[in-house]
Order: structure tokens, then C-alpha cells, then sequence
């Protein structure tokens, strides 16, 4: 008999360490949805055919990780104006044979931003460090909440002045030096730097009174660059996991109609990295 249970996974190279399979198995659990999510590794030079595969064998969706973003961005027939901002796609729902492409990453911030950590946007000063892909995908999500700057600092500043023309509104370009001297409420690491053990170079000085320092990475125990906000008068720190969760919440929820409860998945994927 065919098997009728609606299948998703998450596509990427590689794929193995992905913890997208026991976020979305929890959220189903939770609110009583009949699906599978699975692993789906895809050739670096073989996208689109692995993901045709999985779409014509009953695929109903695919979150989408490093390096496909942009090709699933390509791929989608349609793309949604948080998706066409980011100029990349994490997340494609498959229905009626068309092919829908979303990013959540950024609703999954200010979600975890707003809602885990209480973190007021509206009128703060806001510093966000990288122009790659996953701060491209922020942008538009911040901006959305009004804050009084958005101050994009690289280390190539051409590519966040690149950034800046193209979002315009209070986004400003910057590079790493031309910081000193201003202050931020929040401060948010979107470069790759931790990935080679390295920080992105801030002056000292630039957390403001009951400043909150924010890293897209997440691990065991702080990451170089949360000790280094510390160090430096940041008041509180926070990891990247509950992004990872509530932009994971934001896709089940476009495919499934139905929002899961976050906040205890978050506590049970935190208890499992602590614990190595
Ligand atoms: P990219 O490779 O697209 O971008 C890398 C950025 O980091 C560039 O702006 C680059 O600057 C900068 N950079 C790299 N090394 C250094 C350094 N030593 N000092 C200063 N700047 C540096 O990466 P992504 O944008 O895809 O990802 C960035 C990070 O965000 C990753 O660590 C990733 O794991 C994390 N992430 C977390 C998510 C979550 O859900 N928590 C979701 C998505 C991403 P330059 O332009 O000068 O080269």
C-alpha cells in the first residue's frame, strides 16, 4: 500500500550534524501532525535533482541549508517578499505541483529576539556585524521593527555598502574601526569569524547600559565572541539556538497551518548541547 504520511527533511552539504530532524519530529509530536522530516544530503554539483526526486516521490516540503540557499532561492517558482529580500530560500513547500520558496531566518530571529529574550527593537540602536548570506536574511526583519539605526559592519565594506544601497531606509554601512566612539543595545554576530576560532575586530566600548550581545553561532558553553561582549560590558549574551528553533517554528508552521510550542523544545535542545 502506498505510504501516505506527509515527508519532509532538510537538504544541504553536509547535512549529518543537522538538529532541523529533532526539532521538526517534536513539533509534529506536539501538535499531532502525521509527517516524517528525514536528512537529505544533496551533491554539491546535483541540487536540483535530488530535490526533483524528493518532490515527485510525495515531498511535501524541504528546509534548506549551507551552501543551497541561493540555488533553492533559483529553483522555487514562487518566492515570498521576506524571501525575495534575503535573495536566498530556506524553506520550500511543495503543493499542487508548484514549488513555493520562503526564508524564515530572519522571523526566526526577532522572534527569539522579541519573544525568548525580551528584547525591545522599536527605537534601539541596533549593530549587525557580517554582509554574508545570513545577515543579508536579517535585514529586512529588523528594519520591520523600527529601530532607530541598523549599522552594518564588515570587514569588506564594500559589500555592506552593497547591502546598504540596495535595503536604503536606516541602514547604514560601516567598517569595524569607524565604530568607536557610538553605543548599541544590541549587538548581533552574523559573520563566520567564530567558525576559525576568530572575532570580528570591535573597538572596545560599545555596549550601551543594559546592552544584550547576540551570536548566530551556538555551542556548548559561550562562544568566543559572547565571553569577549562580556569582557566588554555587553549586560546580557545569547547564542544563535533559539534562532535555529524558531526559524525551524516559522517553517512548520507554513507547511503544517498550525504554530508549535517553541519554548519547550528550545529547553530540551539547550539541556542536549550542554550536555556535549
Ligand atoms: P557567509 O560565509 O555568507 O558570510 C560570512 C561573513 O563573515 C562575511 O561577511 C565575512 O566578511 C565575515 N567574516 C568571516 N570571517 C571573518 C573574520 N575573521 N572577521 C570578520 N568577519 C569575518 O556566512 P553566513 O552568512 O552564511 O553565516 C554566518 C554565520 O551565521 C555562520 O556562523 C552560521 O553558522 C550562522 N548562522 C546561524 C543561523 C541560526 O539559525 N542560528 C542561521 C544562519 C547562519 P567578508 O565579507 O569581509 O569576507
Amino acid at each position: 500500500m502506498h505510504d501516505m504520511t506527509d515527508r519532509y527533511a532538510v537538504t544541504g552539504n553536509p547535512v549529518a550534524h543537522s538538529k532541523s530532524p529533532q526539532i521538526h519530529a517534536e513539533f509534529a509530536r506536539q501538535t499531532g501532525q502525521d509527517m516524517v522530516y528525514e536528512r537529505l544530503l544533496a551533491p554539491l554539483d546535483a541540487f536540483d535533482a535530488t530535490v526533483e526526486q524528493f518532490r515527485t516521490a510525495a515531498g511535501k516540503g524541504l528546509n534548506v541549508t549551507v551552501p543551497f540557499k541561493e540555488a533553492a532561492f533559483r529553483y522555487a517558482h514562487r518566492r515570498t517578499p521576506r524571501a525575495e529580500a534575503a535573495g536566498a530560500v530556506n524553506t520550500l513547500k511543495f503543493e499542487n505541483g508548484e514549488i513555493l520558496g520562503d526564508n524564515t531566518d530572519g522571523a526566526g530571529l526577532v522572534r527569539d529576539l522579541t519573544a525568548n529574550l525580551k528584547q525591545a527593537l522599536a527605537g534601539k540602536r541596533i549593530l549587525l556585524m557580517g554582509a554574508g548570506g545570513a545577515a543579508r536574511g536579517v535585514i529586512a526583519p529588523l528594519l520591520a521593527q523600527q529601530p532607530a539605526a541598523l549599522v552594518l559592519a564588515n570587514r569588506t565594506l564594500a559589500k555592506a555598502r552593497q547591502l546598504a544601497e540596495l535595503f536604503g531606509g536606516t541602514l547604514t554601512a560601516s567598517s569595524y574601526e569607524a565604530l568607536a566612539g557610538q553605543r548599541f543595545d544590541l549587538v548581533i554576530n552574523a559573520t563566520a569569524a567564530s567558525l576559525s576560532g576568530e572575532l570580528p575586530p570591535l573597538p572596545p566600548g560599545l555596549y550601551a547600559d543594559g546592552a544584550l550581545a547576540y551570536d548566530m553561532m551556538y555551542g556548548r558553553g559561550h562562544t568566543p565572541f559572547l565571553r569577549a561582549a562580556l569582557a566588554d560590558g555587553a549586560a546580557r549574551v545569547a547564542d544563535g539556538l533559539g534562532m535555529l528553533v524558531e526559524q525551524a517554528a516559522e517553517s512548520f508552521a507554513l507547511w503544517r497551518g498550525v504554530r508549535p510550542d517553541s519554548a519547550p523544545v528550545l529547553a530540551e535542545l539547550r539541556r542536549l548541547v550542554e550536555a556535549g
